[in-house]
């Protein structure tokens, strides 16, 4: 810290880096207790079936219920990321979502699926696939019900390494869906390696759909090649009713938004299924 008053230019960008810095800090302190005094909350999100209105099943989305207020991943995920925290945060993830799984099918939701989002630097962390057998185990549920979502930023890195990840994951039984899709890198043939199911488009396609050909074009291409290879094509962020019934148009399969449901607390969800 500058301890200087008055100072020059200098001394100015060096006490807000200086306290951008300290900000930082204590986030990360606040952040690393979060975990062990249970802060950490599950939303979940409908994903509505395009042909018959029907919820398939539902995206968890973490929050953190903080001492400042609720807190979005967006906010936290990437410094957890840094700090290696998503390791353990990302396990809590699963073993919630399972947990609240079985809940809902033993209630009688016996068909309910659940897409859990795992980042790239959780899932290729050493005991990954352990802590996933794991937490299948304890939980009793089938991993047939279970969806790993992914985005595409570093999922094309070391590709051979992924596909053997994939791979495993896949012949546990899990689904496996490219998030945000459309927004990474992702190289066609690659796409073609890897075991996925399903390709969810992302929203900054769809809030476009309603004013610009070329994002209508894209969403159609993605829908097109998806179908081509025989995967299964979501679209997340549907707020228009134009949007679901281009969508419908399109033949994709499953939605996602604000028009049908905003994310909701387990028990909204739960009054939402009755
Ligand atoms: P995502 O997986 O692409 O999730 C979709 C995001 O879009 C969610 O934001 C959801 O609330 C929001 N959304 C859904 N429908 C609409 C809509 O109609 N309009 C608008 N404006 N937004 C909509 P959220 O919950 O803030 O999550 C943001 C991102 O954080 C997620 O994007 C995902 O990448 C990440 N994330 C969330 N939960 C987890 C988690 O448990 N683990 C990891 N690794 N990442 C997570
Ligand atoms: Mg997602
Ligand atoms: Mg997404
Ligand atoms: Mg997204």
């Amino acid at each position: 810290f500058a301890k200087k008053q008055g100072g020059d230019g200098f001394q100015f960008a060096s006490r807000s880096i200086s306290e951008m810095y300290e900000k930082r800090l204590r986030l990360e302190t606040r952040l690393r207790r979060a975990l062990s005094n249970g802060e950490f909350i599950l939303y979940y999100q409908p994903k509505v079936d395009l042909e018959t209105g029907a919820i398939g099943g539902v995206e968890a989305l973490l929050r953190w219920d903080s001492d400042e207020g609720v807190i979005p991943p967006g906010d936290f995920i990437p410094m957890a990321e840094e700090m290696g925290l998503i390791i353990p945060l990302g396990e809590w993830v699963m073993a919630e979502a399972c947990r609240q799984l079985k809940a809902w099918h033993d209630a009688g939701k016996n068909h309910l699926g659940m897409a859990i989002n795992v980042s790239v630097r959780q899932f290729t962390a050493p005991g990954f696939i352990a802590a996933v057998k794991r937490i299948i185990q304890t939980s009793g549920i089938d991993p047939r019900y279970l969806t790993l979502e992914l985005t595409e930023s570093h999922l094309f890195d070391d590709i051979d390494e992924k596909i053997i990840l994939l791979q495993s994951l896949k012949e546990m039984g899990f689904k496996l869906s490219i998030d945000d899709f459309g927004t990474g890198y992702s190289s066609l043939s690659y796409l073609r390696r890897l075991p996925v199911d399903e390709l969810k488009i992302d929203r900054s396609f769809i809030k476009e759909v309603s004013d610009r050909a070329d994002s209508r074009a894209i969403v159609s291409t993605i829908i097109f090649l998806a179908r081509s290879l025989n995967l299964r094509t979501v679209a997340e962020g549907i707020e228009k009713q134009v949007e679901l019934e281009f969508l419908q148009s399109e033949g994709c399969q499953q939605y996602q938004g604000f028009l049908f449901s905003r994310p909701l607390s387990a028990a909204e969800l739960f009054a939402k299924l009755e």
